[in-house]
């Protein structure tokens, strides 16, 4: 008997990263999991989604 096992990963926004060099995206790390690379963004302060006192000019 096997059951079709489905795995939901669930990253918060403001600890989700994308790496730049291969477009993962994951838990906020200093490295991408994936590929080590250092080149991660997070997500979540890259939508500001942080705080909605952004001055914008
Ligand atoms: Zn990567």
């Amino acid at each position: 008997m096997t059951e079709c096992a489905v795995v939901a990963l669930v990253i918060p926004l403001d600890r989700a990263a994308l790496c730049v060099a291969c477009d993962a995206v994951f838990e906020l790390t200093e490295r991408c999991p994936g590929c080590a690379s250092e080149h991660v963004v997070s997500l979540g302060r890259w939508l500001s989604r942080d705080g909605d006192k952004s001055p914008s000019p």
